[in-house]
């Protein structure tokens, strides 16, 4: 299924409208209705053929979630264990957001949701982007089913792409470096791949400033009650 380049960039603007917008209660679905949604999810055939290996989506996300993690795609170690963030990468992110294991894979309290739930394959300059198809055909529904959360993770520019407004920043140094200034409950961060490390060199304030804030923020979002 093709999706135009226009339909993408309408997808994009509801998307990100809908991050930003606190959700009726009665708009969201209803919680028992997530684990049909997810067995459709990780069933999902669309890219077959245009994937060098069989669909495996990978998500992870429980009704109660109050962290919503939107990374780019999984990579080859993540594609073949089917755990989210199970690799380097993770052993970052867990590190910058001060989660411990248990919590980052309770799916009560931590959703991942990327930006193509299937590991796209390597082209010349590593991995892939995730596919076009997949967060249009997704993340509205899976967020929607996703009343608790309140603090999302952008990770990486393609999270950063399809949820901070146009224009907000011109790269994604200066959208992390605006953190404070994002849409309320959205939080900007680079990809923790390891040239995170040259990037951390090079921009001291994010550990200095932005770290501790995205662990002060994560606390309570994990600290507040429930809506319900
Ligand atoms: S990348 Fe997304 S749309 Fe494509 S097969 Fe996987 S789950 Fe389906």
């Amino acid at each position: 299924m093709a999706v135009r380049a226009t339909d993408e960039l309408l997808m994009r603007g509801r998307l990100a409208v809908l991050a930003r917008r606190p959700r009726p209660r009665h708009l969201a679905l209803v919680p028992e209705l997530l684990p049909a949604l997810l067995r459709t999810i990780r069933a999902c055939r669309v890219c077959d053929g245009r994937l060098p290996h069989e669909p495996r989506p990978v998500v992870q996300a429980g009704a109660g979630a109050r962290i919503l993690v939107i990374g780019q795609a999984p990579g080859s170690k993540v594609h073949a264990s089917g755990r989210a963030w199970d690799d380097d990468s993770g052993d970052r992110l867990r590190a910058w957001t001060g989660l411990d294991p248990v919590t980052f894979y309770d799916p009560e309290q931590v959703a991942h949701m990327p930006s193509g739930f299937c590991y796209p394959g390597k082209g010349q300059g590593g991995d892939l982007p995730p596919r076009p198809e997949c967060a249009p055909l997704w993340h509205a529904r899976l967020r929607a089913a996703l009343p608790q959360v309140r603090l999302t993770l952008l990770v990486g520019q393609y999270a950063q792409k399809l949820y901070l407004p146009r224009g907000f920043a011109p790269n994604l140094t200066e959208a992390v470096r605006n953190w404070r200034t994002a849409p309320e409950g959205l939080f900007p961060l680079p990809h923790p791949a390891w040239r995170s490390r040259l990037w951390m060199a090079r921009n001291p304030w994010f550990e200095a400033e932005a770290l501790p804030d995205l662990r002060a923020r994560i606390r309570g979002a994990l600290e507040v009650p429930n809506a319900d």
